[in-house]
């Protein structure tokens, strides 16, 4: 199948006055904090390949030119999407002018956000809070892709300004005042015939959406953007390691992952009252949060017991970070680890 046929949705754009080695750079660095492959990297062309699709980059005299494929528009809006995020760190004004070559064909919302109304609140064990919300249309949700973001108005504000594409395709999200919260949450389970998600939200000190799930109204409305991300790995074998942001992914894993797939599932809480699906074969283990031995410690230790599993780890951003040092420091092939980053402590 040649990439036409297979990715039949695709969309250009010119970073003008960008060098193509820094892009190059951001590239690599992508490929090893993710683990995506790059089959092309030059000094005159990129290529990196995603779970939504292909992203090529080719050096210009004055810029790059960048292409970006995908085999459905939802898939295709996320590259963009993602790409245009990358390069606002550090070019925030190349990232705002810059023109997308399908831009005609979409105007208002971005097309994978909608809104959607709270239907329910209900408490999980003592740290959770379940919420329910009700949308128009969630069929693009009946994916691998676990995650999705939430996207609230600030407190208070009445009449919050969402998302909109300019004229040149690239999404405008209100600033200011008007900055909207957009964090990430799994999908802990979807209902596409009556268009139905639900979502678990860890309560925490100082959480915005903590404090939004604590009190919020029944009939309220939101923002949603996804799905993205995530997904279901393709293994016989593997590791679970999760603090408790990660218990809704941890559930969808378990639910999910075939009953011949074997290992263990350890989960750092202060309270073991998350409900977790049955799995005849991946055993799990609670670890306390006041243990001498942090999570990374326990995996790092573990790998020598399992050298052949896939190593899924999820937690906050110094854990992380550790894990990561770790697969380097081990040659641990990208495609047999997930590592990442759920929150960050600063
Ligand atoms: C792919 C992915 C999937 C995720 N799925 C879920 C999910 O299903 N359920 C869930 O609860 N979370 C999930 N998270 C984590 C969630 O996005 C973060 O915890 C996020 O910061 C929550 O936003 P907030 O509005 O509550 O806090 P913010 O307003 O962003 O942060 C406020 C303060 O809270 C602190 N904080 C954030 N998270 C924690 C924490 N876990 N413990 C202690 N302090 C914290 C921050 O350091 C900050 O100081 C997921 C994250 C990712 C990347």
């Amino acid at each position: 199948m040649n990439e036409q046929t297979k990715f039949p949705f695709r969309a250009e754009t010119r970073l003008i006055g960008l060098a193509f080695p820094a892009i190059r750079a951001l590239l690599v660095h992508e490929a090893q904090e993710h683990g995506l492959e790059l089959p092309e990297n030059s000094d005159a062309r990129v290529m990196m390949v995603s779970e939504y699709g292909h992203l090529t980059f080719d050096a210009l005299e004055n810029g790059v030119h960048a292409c970006v494929m995908a085999d459905q528009t939802d898939k295709l809006f996320i590259l963009k999407e993602s790409l245009v995020e990358s390069i606002e760190h550090f070019a925030p004004q190349l990232a705002e002018s810059l023109t997308w070559s399908d831009a005609a064909q979409h105007k208002g919302h971005p097309p994978n956000f909608q809104l959607a109304t709270v239907t329910a609140v209900t408490p999980i064990g003592k740290s959770f809070l379940r919420v329910t919300l009700s949308a128009q249309d969630l069929s693009s949700y009946a994916q691998n892709a676990i995650h999705f973001r939430i996207i609230l108005p600030p407190k208070g504000d009445q009449a919050p300004q969402w998302p909109r594409l300019n004229d040149k395709g690239v999404t405008i999200w209100p600033k200011g005042d008007k900055a909207l919260h957009r964090p990430v949450y799994t999908i802990r389970s979807v209902d596409t015939h009556r268009n139905e998600l639900v979502f678990d939200v860890f309560v925490h000190e100082g959480g915005r959406t903590t404090e939004w799930a604590q009190n919020v109204t029944i009939g309220t409305q939101i923002g949603i953007t996804g799905p993205g991300g995530g997904g279901i790995p393709d293994t016989q074998a593997i590791t679970i390691y999760a603090d408790e942001t990660a218990f809704p992914a941890t559930a969808r894993l378990l639910e999910a992952l075939p009953h011949s797939v074997g290992g263990r599932v350890v989960l750092q809480a202060g309270t073991q009252d998350y409900p977790l699906p049955d799995h005849p074969n991946l055993k799990v283990i609670w670890h306390s949060p006041h243990s001498d031995q942090t999570l990374p410690d326990v995996a790092i230790a573990d790998r020598t017991s399992f050298p052949e599993h896939m190593l899924w780890f999820a937690s906050e951003k110094e854990d992380t970070q550790k894990m990561r040092a770790f697969c380097k420091s081990q040659d641990i092939d990208v495609k047999n680890h997930y590592i990442a980053t759920y929150w960050s402590r600063t």
